[in-house]
């Protein structure tokens, strides 16, 4: 079993119930089990023009999927939410979720980046990963409490209704 972290994120429709849809659809997988989620974040859009805020939080999985397959399930469920695959980057969306880190492992093919490339720089994952484990160290050795100290609190805003949640 590897532990895993991921990355949810929605920018329309209902977010917050899209996201704790998400993550009860990957705990039904028989190989996937939801250890904790994070708390729900506000966060403003990083992607071009206009956008409606995200909806952020991140979740701790173990699994015994190697990470391509979890990658298949995780767009899987995206498709199940209608998110859209257009041509251009970062437009608004039902429901994105990356993968962020899948044990200590270090991946680099064209389908498959881990960890995340933009994990270091988005207070949005590092915020949801401190709360699911602190203590979390990167493959590269950067602990995550070094980054969260650093990074901007602007833009963001924990949502207070959704509070992490451990799972049996
Ligand atoms: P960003 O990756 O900057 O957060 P995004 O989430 O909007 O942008 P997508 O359009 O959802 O990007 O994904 C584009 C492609 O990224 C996917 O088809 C997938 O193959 C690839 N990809 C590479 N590494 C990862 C990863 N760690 N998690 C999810 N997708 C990844
Ligand atoms: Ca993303
Ligand atoms: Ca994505």
């Amino acid at each position: 079993m590897f532990d895993v972290f991921i990355g949810l994120g929605s920018n329309l429709g209902d977010s917050a119930n899209t996201l704790l849809s998400a993550i009860d659809t990957l705990n039904q997988h028989q190989q996937i089990r939801v250890k904790r989620l994070s708390q729900f974040y506000q966060s403003m859009a990083i992607g071009p023009g206009e956008q409606p805020d995200y909806v952020n939080a991140a979740a701790h999985l173990v699994t015994s999927l190697p990470p391509e397959d979890l990658l298949d399930i995780m767009q899987a469920v995206e498709n199940q939410h209608q998110r859209e695959r257009g041509p251009v980057r970062w437009t608004a969306r039902t429901l994105d979720l990356d993968l962020l880190l899948y044990a200590d492992h270090e991946i680099n093919s064209s389908r498959l980046k881990v960890p995340h490339p933009h994990i270091n720089e988005r207070n949005f994952v590092l915020l949801p990963l401190h709360d699911l484990q602190p203590s979390l160290v990167f493959p590269d050795g950067v602990c995550l409490i070094d980054l969260v100290k650093q990074t901007p609190r602007t833009g963001i805003a924990p949502l207070m209704a959704y509070p992490p949640i451990d799972y049996p």
